[in-house]
C-alpha cells in the first residue's frame, strides 16, 4: 500500500496541471509508428539477397528462397501501406475528437432506446463499440487485400469471400458478447471498490481468463474451426507415448482444420493445470513426418514442463498491477479529458472507461518497449522449450530402431515449416529483437549443432 500511495503521490499533478495531453499522444503515437518504420525500412533491402544464409543453403532450393523473399518482400511493402494508414486514422480520430463524440453519441443512443437508470456502464458499453467500429471499419479493406490479393498470390489463401464476411461478423458479435460483460464487471469493480480497486480488479482479470481457457474451445472456436480427435495411428501413439513419459496430463488430442482458411501449419497446447489438450493443425500433418511433429511436440511440452504459460501470466499480471497502480492520478484528471475535447459536465466527473482509454493512449511508448520486453521473456522461453526437446532425445528409443536424434529431426521440422510458410530467412537484428517471439531459424538451428557438438566431445566414443 505505502509503494502504492508514494507512486500516486508523485502523479498527482497529472490530476490538476493543464499539460497538452493530446499533443503529446499524438507525438507519442507518431513517435512509435516512426520507429517501427525505420525497422521496417533496415528489413526491406534483406528481401533483395540472393541466396539463403550459409547454414540454411542445404535446406533451400533456389527456386523456394526467392519465392519466400518475393513473399517477405510484398509483406512489408503491405504492412507499410497498412500501417501509415492506420496511424493516420487513428491520429485524425484524435485530432478531430472522436473519443468526445463517441461518449456523446452513445448517451445520446441510449436516450434515444429510452433508457434512464444510471448511465456510465451502458453508455461506456456503446461507447467502446462505436470506437472500436471507427477503427476497424475502415481498415476492413486492407484485411481483404491481405487476404484475397497478398496471401492468394503466394498461395496461401484458402479463404472464400462469404467465409471472410461471416469470420468478420462473427469476430465482432463474439467480441460485443464477451467485451460487453467483461467490460461492466471491470467498471463495476472500480467504482464499488474505490482506491483499493486494484486487487479486486486483478482477480476479477485472472478468474475472467480462466473462464475464457475453458469456454473458448468449448464455445468459440468451433464457430471458426472443426477439432476432430486425431485418429488412432502411428502419430497419435507417439504422442500419447511422449506425453505419458513426461507424465503430461493430456487429455484430448486433436486435428483442427487450418486449412479451410490458410495454408500456415502450426501445433500447442493448452487447458487447465489437470487437463490439457494439444491441437495439431491438419496442414502441419498433411507436409511433416510423424516422427519430426513429436519433436515439435516435445518443443512444445517443454513449454508445459517449464512452466511457461503459468510465467507469463504472472508476468502480464506484474504488468496489470504496474498499469492499475499508475491510472488513479490519470482517473482524477480533468486537464485529459480537457485536452481531448470532452464537455465540462463530463471533465467535471470523468467516466472511468474515457479516462483508462485516455491513460492508455498516452503510456503508447511505454508500451512498446514492454512489448519489446516480453517479445525477449518469449524468445528466452524458446530457446529453453529447444533444449528440452534436445535432451529429452538424450535416452530416446527411437534412436536405437536408427532414427535421427530429436534435434535433427525437430530442426528438420522447423526448417520445414519455414520452407512451407515461406518464413524470412534474412533477418535485420534490431527489427527481429523488437517483433519476434521466436528467435529466428539460423539461430536455432546454430544452437541445436552446438549443442550436438558439446555432446559428442561429452561422450567421444558414441558415434554422430
Ligand atoms: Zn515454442
Amino acid at each position: 500500500m505505502d509503494v502504492l500511495s508514494n507512486i500516486q503521490e508523485r502523479l498527482a499533478f497529472i490530476s490538476t496541471d493543464p499539460i497538452d495531453w493530446k499533443s503529446l499522444v499524438i507525438s507519442f503515437s507518431w513517435s512509435v509508428w516512426a520507429f517501427e518504420s525505420y525497422l521496417l525500412i533496415r528489413q526491406y533491402p534483406l528481401y533483395s539477397k540472393e541466396a539463403p544464409p550459409p547454414q540454411l543453403a542445404a535446406h533451400f532450393t533456389p527456386e523456394v528462397f526467392a519465392k519466400s523473399q518475393r513473399y517477405g518482400r510484398d509483406k512489408a511493402r503491405f504492412s507499410i501501406v497498412s500501417g501509415f494508414f492506420s496511424q493516420t486514422l487513428d491520429w485524425m480520430l484524435i485530432q478531430y475528437g472522436a473519443q468526445a463524440w463517441a461518449w456523446e453519441a452513445a448517451g445520446k443512443l441510449l436516450h434515444a432506446v429510452g433508457y434512464t437508470g444510471s448511465l456510465e456502464i451502458p453508455q461506456s458499453i456503446f461507447f467502446a463499440t462505436i470506437l472500436t467500429l471507427m477503427s476497424a471499419i475502415p481498415n476492413l479493406p486492407f484485411s481483404a487485400y491481405n487476404n484475397f490479393v497478398l496471401e492468394e498470390k503466394h498461395g496461401f489463401n484458402k479463404m472464400t469471400p462469404l467465409l471472410f464476411i461471416t469470420d468478420t461478423l462473427k469476430g465482432w458479435f463474439i467480441g460485443f458478447v464477451i467485451g460487453a460483460p467483461f467490460l461492466a464487471g471491470f467498471l463495476w469493480i472500480v467504482r464499488w471498490a474505490g482506491d483499493r480497486f486494484i486487487p479486486w480488479l486483478m482477480g476479477f482479470m485472472v478468474s475472467f481468463q480462466m473462464i475464457m481457457v475453458v469456454l473458448y474451445p468449448l464455445v468459440i472456436q468451433p464457430l471458426f474451426n472443426k477439432l476432430s480427435p486425431l485418429p488412432q495411428d502411428e502419430l497419435r501413439t507417439r504422442i500419447e507415448a511422449l506425453a505419458s513419459r513426461l507424465s503430461f496430463p493430456l487429455k484430448h488430442l486433436y486435428v483442427i482444420d487450418g486449412s479451410k482458411r490458410s495454408a500456415h501449419s502450426n501445433a500447442y497446447f493448452y487447458g487447465l493445470p489437470w487437463s490439457k489438450h494439444i491441437v495439431i493443425y491438419d496442414t502441419l500433418i498433411k507436409k511433416t513426418k510423424p516422427e519430426e511433429i513429436e519433436a515439435v511436440l516435445a518443443h512444445e511440452l517443454g513449454h508445459w514442463h517449464y512452466s511457461h504459460p503459468s510465467k507469463l501470466l504472472v508476468i502480464s499480471q506484474l504488468h496489470l498491477w504496474a498499469i492499475f497502480s499508475v491510472f488513479p492520478p490519470f482517473l482524477r484528471s480533468a486537464p485529459l479529458l480537457r485536452s481531448f475535447g470532452f464537455p465540462a459536465d463530463v471533465t467535471a466527473n470523468p467516466p472511468i472507461l474515457v479516462a483508462f482509454l485516455l491513460f492508455q493512449m498516452v503510456l503508447t511508448p511505454v508500451e512498446a518497449v514492454v512489448g519489446m520486453l516480453m517479445n525477449a521473456v518469449s524468445r528466452r522461453f524458446e530457446w529453453e522449450a529447444d533444449r528440452f526437446a534436445l535432451e529429452l532425445g538424450e535416452n530416446d528409443v527411437n534412436q536405437a530402431a536408427g532414427m535421427p536424434d530429436m534435434g535433427e529431426r525437430l530442426g528438420n521440422a522447423l526448417v520445414g515449416l519455414h520452407v512451407e510458410n515461406l518464413s524470412t530467412v534474412w533477418v535485420d537484428k534490431l527489427y527481429s529483437t523488437y517483433h519476434h517471439s521466436h528467435p529466428t531459424l539460423t539461430e536455432r538451428l546454430k544452437a541445436m549443432e552446438d549443442y550436438r557438438v558439446r555432446k559428442a566431445k561429452k561422450n567421444p566414443k558414441k558415434e554422430l
